[in-house]
C-alpha cells in the first residue's frame, strides 16, 4: 500500500478533498492528466471566480433526488469556503445575488487550494495519463504516467465532459460504469441555446441584450438574455437551459416590468402613442423594432381595438421559442447528469456496493445554478468524502 487514498482529478472538488483529507493526516495522492491543477477555476467568472454563493440552498440544484445535495451542503456551507479564502488574505466582493467573486483572480483560489494541499502533505501528479484502475483484496491499483500506486480509497473527482479543450473528458463515467455504478445520461446545462427555422430571423439581433424573465416548464429566472449570431444566451438562458428538455419551447417575458393591462392603459392614457415608441421605451430599439414587426401591429393605440393589445400584451409576456438544440459540451458551463446519486451514501460520497470508492463534484448528478452554486458543491461533496477517508 502506497498511499491511505487516491483522488482522480485535480480540478475544484479533488483538490479540496485532497487538501483536506491530508490535513486529516491521510497520505493522499492526486492524480491529474492535465499539465497545471484547477484549470477550470482559472477560468471561471471571467478570470475572478465566482466562487460560492451565499444562497446556497438546496433547491438550486438539479438532480434525479433533490435531496442528495442536502448533507454535505449542510455541513460545509459558503460560510466554511469564504473563511478559508479570508485566512489566505485573498480579497473578495459580492458581486449580485450572493455571489462571491476574487477581487483580483481565480489563480488566488488555485494557489490557496495548492497551498492547503502542502500542508497536508498532498502528492500532486499533473500531466498523467490515469492508465488501470483495478480493484482486488481491499486495494485500488491506479497506473499514471509510467507508475502505479495502490490505497485502500479511490475518489473519482475527474468532473464531467464539459469544455473538453480545458481537458474535460467523461471518464468518471467509465469508471463508475466499470464499478458497476448507474449514470444519469448526462447532457450540457448551463448552455446557450440554438435558434432555427422561423426564430432564425432573431440572428439579426446578434449582440442584443435585455432584463427578461426566461421560463423553461415552470422554471423561471429573471436575468439578462443575450441574441446571438446561433441564438439564444446570457444568464437567463443559461439558467433555463438546464431544465429545457429538446423540442421544448422556452417562454420569455420582455416587459417583466409592465403591470397586468399595461398597453390598454397606455392607451387610455396616451392614444396617439405608437406601439413601436411604447415598445422603445422598455426595451433596446433593435429589439423593440423586431417585436413591433413581428408582432404585426404599429400605428396609434388609439386605433388598435382592446382585444389586438391584449393579445399582443400576452405575446410579449411569454414569447415562445422553440430551440433546435444547444452549443453543446463545447460550450456548456457544466455537465447536467452523471454518477446516480442512488449508488452513493449523501453523507459521505461512498459508493454503497464499492467499499473505498467515492465520486464527488460534477462527474456526480448533482447540477447547481448558475452564480456559484457548482463550485459550492464541489467544495462540499469533496469535504464530505474526505471526512470519511
Ligand atoms: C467557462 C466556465 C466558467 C465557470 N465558472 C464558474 C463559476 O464562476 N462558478 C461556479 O460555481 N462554477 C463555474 N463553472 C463550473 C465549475 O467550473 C465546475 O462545476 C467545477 O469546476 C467542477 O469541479 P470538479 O472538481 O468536479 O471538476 P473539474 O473542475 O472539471 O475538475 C476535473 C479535473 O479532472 C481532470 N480530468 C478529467 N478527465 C481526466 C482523465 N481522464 N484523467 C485524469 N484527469 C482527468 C481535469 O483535468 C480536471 O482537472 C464554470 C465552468 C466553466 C466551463
Amino acid at each position: 500500500m502506497t498511499h491511505d487514498a487516491i483522488v482522480l482529478g485535480a480540478g475544484a472538488a479533488g483538490l479540496l478533498c485532497a487538501a483536506t483529507a491530508g490535513q486529516r493526516g491521510r497520505r493522499v495522492l492526486l492524480i491529474d492528466h492535465a499539465p497545471e491543477v484547477g484549470r477550470k477555476i482559472l477560468i471561471s467568472g471571467g478570470g475572478r471566480c465566482n466562487f460560492t454563493n451565499l444562497g446556497t440552498t438546496p433547491d438550486r440544484y438539479l438532480s434525479q433526488n433533490g435531496h442528495f445535495a442536502k448533507s454535505a451542503l449542510s455541513r460545509y456551507t459558503p460560510h466554511d469556503f469564504l473563511a478559508l479564502v479570508e485566512r489566505h488574505g485573498i480579497a473578495w466582493h459580492e458581486k449580485t445575488l450572493g455571489q462571491l467573486f476574487c477581487d483580483g483572480s481565480a489563480r488566488q483560489i488555485v494557489a490557496m487550494l495548492l497551498d492547503e494541499c502542502a500542508r497536508g502533505g498532498v502528492e500532486v501528479a499533473c500531466d498523467a495519463a490515469i492508465g488501470d484502475v483495478d480493484h482486488a483484496d481491499g486495494q485500488f491499483r491506479v497506473s499514471y504516467g509510467d507508475r502505479a500506486a495502490t490505497a485502500p480509497a479511490l475518489v473519482i473527482a475527474t468532473g464531467g465532459p464539459s469544455i473538453p479543450k480545458m481537458g474535460a473528458t467523461g471518464f468518471a463515467y467509465e469508471l463508475a460504469r466499470k464499478f458497476g455504478l448507474k449514470i444519469v445520461q448526462p447532457r450540457p446545462a448551463l448552455v446557450p441555446l440554438t435558434l432555427a427555422g422561423d426564430d432564425l430571423l432573431f440572428r439579426e439581433l446578434s449582440g442584443v441584450s435585455a432584463d427578461v424573465v426566461a421560463r423553461s416548464g415552470k422554471t423561471a429566472f429573471r436575468e439578462a438574455a443575450l441574441f446571438t449570431h446561433r441564438g439564444l444566451s446570457g444568464p437567463a438562458i443559461l439558467q433555463v437551459s438546464s431544465y429545457w428538455q429538446h423540442g421544448q419551447p422556452i417562454g420569455i417575458h420582455f416587459m417583466p416590468d409592465r403591470a397586468a393591462g399595461w398597453l390598454i392603459a397606455a392607451k387610455a392614457a396616451s392614444p396617439r402613442a405608437t406601439m413601436r415608441r411604447l415598445l422603445r421605451d422598455g426595451l433596446p430599439e433593435r429589439l423593440a423594432d423586431v417585436l413591433c414587426d413581428r408582432l404585426g401591429i404599429d400605428g396609434e393605440l388609439g386605433a388598435l381595438t382592446d382585444r389586438k393589445l391584449a393579445d399582443a400584451q400576452a405575446r410579449l409576456a411569454d414569447w415562445q421559442f422553440t430551440p433546435n438544440g444547444s452549443e453543446g459540451y463545447a460550450k456548456a458551463e457544466v455537465t447536467a447528469g452523471g454518477i446516480a446519486t442512488t449508488d452513493l451514501s449523501s453523507k459521505t460520497m461512498a459508493a454503497r456496493r464499492v467499499p473505498g470508492l467515492y465520486a464527488i463534484g460534477e462527474a456526480v448528478d448533482v447540477t447547481g445554478w448558475l452564480g456559484g452554486y457548482n463550485f459550492q458543491w464541489a467544495w462540499a461533496s469533496g469535504w464530505a468524502a474526505a471526512q470519511d477517508l
